[in-house]
């Protein structure tokens, strides 16, 4: 028996490495016979090889060091009032490239920064579209949200208070820079492909607070949570077969990235995980993924410590994932995008702009956001009456992976779940970033994320409460659509 055991999976192996090598003519023959000898020379069972043969993927990581240089304007908060003056940590873009063995590529790309705008975004994945063959649906551009991160071009402009300063400028150069370095790191990571296993597994940690039914000021003297949160912890890992080691953690968390509201660059605590990681599997790129933790925050918090403290404990989370609980996933990835119509309530009047922008007793922020609008209508642009939302689904090795645009609340985390199943893994703050995304039921409690973010983002008026059934049902059908 031994001496079959070992020839089919080799023959098999054989084909798959032969079809890579005409796939990519720059993998050299020295690498196929490393992967080959470390196979045979570990002490797998048949079964194991067998296994091993369905679950053959390519990946490729690449990372790319994004920290502004200080002296440029944070994102996320509208109370600041002076520039970044120094850097607790450095913030990234990286790039994961996962190709099965029918050649299938997706692109995942993780990046500490507030979000990407639409334009941005597609500016981005029509370049990755014509340089490197891989079209929009399966390309994810995911952002870790942080609030300690750089200010991109025509993203939230009017909460900052930057007009007419040389802060335009820098974000301007800031972002087409950004740009070109999304495009050279993802460039990177499909230059890069090896053989790998990937595997999945689930986690938990508990310091994300639903900020809507929990106040801050009384975080500390609190002994029972209210509201919803996700607290999972999606993990992809990926190992190359090569040598055995981590090539990259993909891990994610439905939290916002708001520990931290300082001066200082910082990726908050998706940027401690990412580097405790880092730190220990030196081989593997570590990216964060932000689910849907818009009305979800880090408490208590404002302080670097705490920032540290849940990055560790969110890392440690992974590496639980990693000791004992990841299954392989079979090589076959398929990814649909598509965009669907979701719907504003009536604009504001330009009576009802003009009296946000003249009273006094508004915050500045707001008062910007209705000259913004009435700015707009003053150049004869009309108000914005409905949005083209993409919704992209993936499906890697079984694994349903959804990533959702905007900063989207966490009852679309527990609803996909308990349509597709509790394995589901859901993204928020993926491909662009357009406004807060509430449920029906945050849309009738009213407040920030239903109600009054929506000016600052540039959106006259609430989304109408058909939003949610929409997503939810273009989730579910291009989920139906992937498995057919
Ligand atoms: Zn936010």
């Amino acid at each position: 028996m031994y001496p079959d055991v070992i020839q089919r999976p080799c023959f098999y192996l054989f084909l798959s490495f032969i079809l890579f090598s005409i796939l990519h003519s720059s993998y050299s023959q020295v690498c196929y016979m490393n992967v080959t000898s470390s196979l045979l020379s570990s002490q797998q069972n048949f079964t194991a090889f067998e296994t091993t043969l369905e679950s053959v993927w390519y990946v490729g990581v690449s990372a790319v060091d994004i920290t502004p240089p200080v002296g440029m304007w944070l994102a996320g908060y509208a109370m600041r009032d002076r520039p970044a003056e120094s850097t607790i940590h450095n913030l990234w873009v990286k790039a994961v490239v996962l190709q099965d063995k029918e050649g299938n590529k997706g692109v995942i790309v993780g990046s500490d920064i507030l979000g990407f705008t639409r334009e941005l975004s597609e500016r981005i994945k029509q370049r990755i579209s014509k340089d490197l063959n891989i079209p929009p649906e399966s390309v994810l551009l995911n952002s870790s949200h942080t609030h300690s991160g750089p200010v991109i071009e025509n993203s939230l402009m009017p909460i900052y208070p930057i007009e007419g300063t040389d802060q335009i400028e820098k974000v301007k150069k800031y972002t087409t820079d950004l740009e070109e370095k999304v495009f050279q790191v993802v460039k990177n990571a499909v230059n890069n492909i090896k053989p790998a296993q990937v595997y999945y597994g689930k986690g938990l940690v508990r310091f994300a607070v639903n900020r809507r039914n929990n106040r801050e000021s009384e975080i500390e003297n609190q002994f029972e949570f209210r509201g919803p949160v996700d607290y999972s912890v999606p993990v992809f890992v990926a190992k190359l077969l090569e040598d055995d080691t981590i090539t990259a953690i993909i891990f994610g968390y439905a939290c916002h990235a708001t520990v931290l509201s300082g001066y200082q660059w910082c990726g908050d605590y998706p940027g401690f995980a990412q580097e405790e990681l880092q730190n220990k599997f030196p081989t593997a790129v570590a990216v964060f993924m932000a689910g849907c933790g818009a009305d979800i925050n880090p408490l208590p918090r404002r302080r670097v410590s705490l920032a540290r403290q849940y990055g560790k404990e969110l890392a440690s989370a992974v590496e639980g994932v990693m000791e004992e609980g990841l299954e392989v996933l079979p090589s076959k990835l398929i990814t649909r995008l598509k965009r669907i119509t979701l719907e504003l309530e009536t604009p504001k009047s330009k009576e009802e702009l003009e009296q946000i922008a003249n009273d006094p007793n508004q915050l500045d922020y707001m008062r910007r956001s209705a000259i913004y609008l009435l700015r707009d209508l003053a150049n004869g642009i009309p108000l914005r009456t409905s949005y083209d939302y993409p919704v992209q689904v993936w499906s890697v090795g079984g694994t349903p992976l959804i990533a959702l645009a905007g900063e989207v609340v966490v009852d679309y985390a527990i609803y996909v779940k308990q349509r597709l199943g509790k394995n589901v893994v859901v993204l928020g703050y993926s491909n662009e970033l357009m406004s807060y995304i509430p449920s029906v039921r945050v849309l009738r409690e009213g407040g920030y994320e239903g109600d009054t973010s929506q000016l600052e983002y540039g959106m006259p008026a609430k989304w109408k409460e058909s939003i949610e059934e929409r997503i939810l049902s273009a989730v579910e059908s291009l989920w139906n659509e992937i498995q057919r």
